[in-house]
């Protein structure tokens, strides 16, 4: 993942001061953003992009520690906890992610310089068209028990490759890639997320998006 490039991008933004992305109570307010976990307190989120445990090893979030969404978004991920914790009351839903602005979408893109910008797009969104995060309308997530511990789910966030596609899994187990327990907790957190009306993608355990991108872009804008 490491190209000299890469390294070099790596050196380039720490000699910035990229610990401004704040969003302003301005955008809150123009784009009806919420803070999820004044929706549902009982949220659990690890903004991974606001910390260097991410692929990019890098903060890109700087002083964004709080994740945002759109309000009906965010009332779909209130509805799947609540579908959750009804059928396993010691499972909750840990948050990884979920407004991201186009200006870290750039960053994401521009940090994957071993992959062919034609192949990219596989693990993440160009950010000419925006992702549907970049929207508040996506969101990565996990499940993990009632004191935080991610269950296993076969790879960790952002996991580049097959293993975490979800329409390999029933390939994947017959090869003993994956384990029955981890792609039947892959169907826990699928199950909740459709049923409050989210859509899975093919190629990433972790995100749902609350509405197709045709959809979201008629409904919203992108948060620059
Ligand atoms: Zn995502």
């Amino acid at each position: 993942m490491k190209s000299a490039y890469s390294v070099f991008i790596i050196i380039l933004l720490s000699g910035c001061n990229t610990t401004q992305t704040v969003i302003s109570k301005e955008t809150i307010v123009k784009h009806d953003l919420v803070n999820i976990q004044e929706i549902d307190p009982t949220l659990l989120v690890d903004l991974k992009y606001s910390t260097n445990d991410n692929f990019m090893e890098m903060d890109v979030y700087g002083n964004l520690e709080i994740c945002y969404m759109r309000r009906l978004p965010a009332e779909m991920l209130l509805k799947a906890h609540n579908i959750l914790k009804e059928k396993y009351p010691k499972l909750r839903l840990l948050i990884f992610d979920g407004l991201r602005p186009r200006s870290i979408q750039w960053i994401l893109w521009n940090t994957l310089t071993d992959v062919p910008e034609s192949e990219r797009s596989q693990f993440v969104a160009n950010p000419k068209s925006g992702s549907i995060h970049n929207f508040g309308a996506a969101v990565d997530l996990t499940v993990a028990t009632h004191d935080g511990k991610p269950i296993d789910m076969g790879t960790h966030y952002d996991y580049f490759g097959e293993l975490a596609f979800p329409r390999l899994e029933d390939s994947l187990l017959v090869v003993g890639a994956l384990t029955q327990d981890q792609v039947s907790n892959r169907h826990i957190l699928r199950t909740v997320m459709t049923q409050a009306g989210f859509s899975p993608i093919t190629t990433e355990w972790w995100h749902f998006d609350a509405f197709p991108y045709k959809v979201t872009k008629q409904k919203f804008s992108i948060i620059e």
